[in-house]
């Protein structure tokens, strides 16, 4: 089959995909306790960090759709429910790409490509989470430094980041207008974190940060004051498709293990595969992918074109992790006890594929939002 990312980003697919062969797959139960050096390092040698970020400025100068190829390997690949979204977290680059002073380029591009530099997106806190634009974390001027009062939490690589993108409202009476984005190194006196324990991803470092009266120079916000949220903006789209990729990855993935179990488990003197309803369920999941497939493929093409709406990127949003879990829900099913064992991959893959239908905008919210243009009587759907 043709593949929908073409022949350049394939190369990038094949290096993710050795990478986590070679390098991740084999000290899996070392990362079970959180990434080190050596994970980032290796990650940066395979030209996995920082891979948007233009040659002139000691980038890789890749297409960004390159995050959605790894991102989709992350789903195919055993170690993908272990390390969560610590790889996605390059998506944060985008920000600095798009928006940063060449100052501020300089200081981190090179951290960041040699992983030296690990990243985070703080924005969700206790009382804001799908409702981003009710943030309660302030960012006050004081002469040359902005002064950050406030709790971010279930950041990934939050625990173990040294460079966090903060967002905090500089304009306390205002929603999205009245939000800016820092740039602030995590060694800045009075931050203190909290690793969160979570149902899965164990290598994903989500955790509690607390900003008490954190000074950091006006130098290091990053566009202009009330931009915050602008800047958000064209990066959601990318990191919705990117999501979505490790939906198909993972659903992909499963199937194709299950289907080899059911070739090979035995009971009642057949095999699993010949019961005429693990045939029927296998099928229902292979047309859901193929189905999740084009749709992914279809939005590719269009984020390419300049033509990806925000209500077609809700609608893949909504389906591309709905589907990943329906059928890991049926893996599990034809796996048996074994499907539910910690241990194995099918179990710590269907976890995993849970919160692909929470982070990024949940199921609901991306219902919302397609709905508010119902309301328009003069809206052209379909
Ligand atoms: C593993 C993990 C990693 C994360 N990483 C990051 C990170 O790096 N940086 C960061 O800033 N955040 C991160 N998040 C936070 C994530 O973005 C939020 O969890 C998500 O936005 C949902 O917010 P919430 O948890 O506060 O749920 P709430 O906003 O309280 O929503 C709860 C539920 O309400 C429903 N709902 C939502 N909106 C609507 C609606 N409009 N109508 C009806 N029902 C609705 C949905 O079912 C939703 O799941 C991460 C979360 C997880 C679990």
């Amino acid at each position: 089959m043709e593949s929908m990312y073409g022949e350049e980003l394939e190369m990038v697919r094949e290096t993710a995909r050795a990478f986590l062969r070679r390098r991740v797959e084999p000290r899996l139960s070392e990362l079970e306790n959180g990434t080190d050096e050596r994970f980032w390092h290796d990650a940066a040698e395979a030209g996995l960090l920082g891979v948007a970020i233009p040659e002139d400025e000691g980038g890789a100068g890749a297409d960004p759709l390159a995050l959605c190829v790894i991102s989709e390997e992350l789903g195919r690949s055993p170690a993908g429910a272990t390390l969560g979204s610590c790889l996605n977290a390059d998506m944060c680059t985008m920000f600095l790409i798009a928006n940063g002073a060449d100052a501020q380029k300089q200081a981190w591009f090179p951290g960041i490509v040699s992983g030296d530099v690990i990243q985070c997106m703080a924005l969700t806190e206790a009382e804001s989470g799908s409702d981003a634009a009710s943030i309660r974390t302030t960012a006050k001027r004081d002469g040359d430094h902005y002064v950050i009062n406030g709790a971010k939490t279930f950041i990934s690589n939050g625990f173990k980041s040294h460079l966090m993108y903060v967002l905090a409202k500089t304009d306390t009476s205002k929603r999205g207008r009245g939000m800016s984005m820092f740039l602030v190194p995590a060694d800045s006196p009075q931050i203190t974190r909290r690793l969160i324990p979570t149902m899965g991803f164990p290598a994903g470092d989500t955790s509690e940060i607390f900003f008490d009266d954190v000074r950091v120079p006006v130098e290091n916000r990053l566009g202009e004051e009330g931009e915050g949220m602008k800047m958000f903006l064209p990066v959601i789209a990318l990191d919705r498709l990117q999501i979505c990729a490790r939906s198909l990855g993972a659903a992909e993935a499963a199937f194709r293990m299950t289907l080899e179990h059911t070739r090979n488990r035995k009971i009642f003197d057949q095999r699993l595969v010949d019961f005429q309803n693990t045939q029927f369920v296998l099928a229902d999941m292979e047309t859901d992918i193929s189905l999740g497939r084009a749709l992914m493929r279809d939005a590719i093409s269009k984020f390419r074109a300049g033509t990806l709406s925000d209500a077609d990127s809700s609608i893949l949003k909504i389906f591309m992790p709905e589907m990943e879990f329906r059928v890991l829900d049926k893996c599990v099913q034809l796996w048996g006890g074994a499907g539910w064992m910690d241990e194995m991959t099918i179990s710590r893959m269907f976890t995993a594929a849970r919160v692909q239908r929470i982070y990024a905008g949940a199921t609901e919210l991306q219902k919302a939002l397609l709905a508010r243009r119902y309301m328009n009587a003069d809206l052209e759907i379909i």
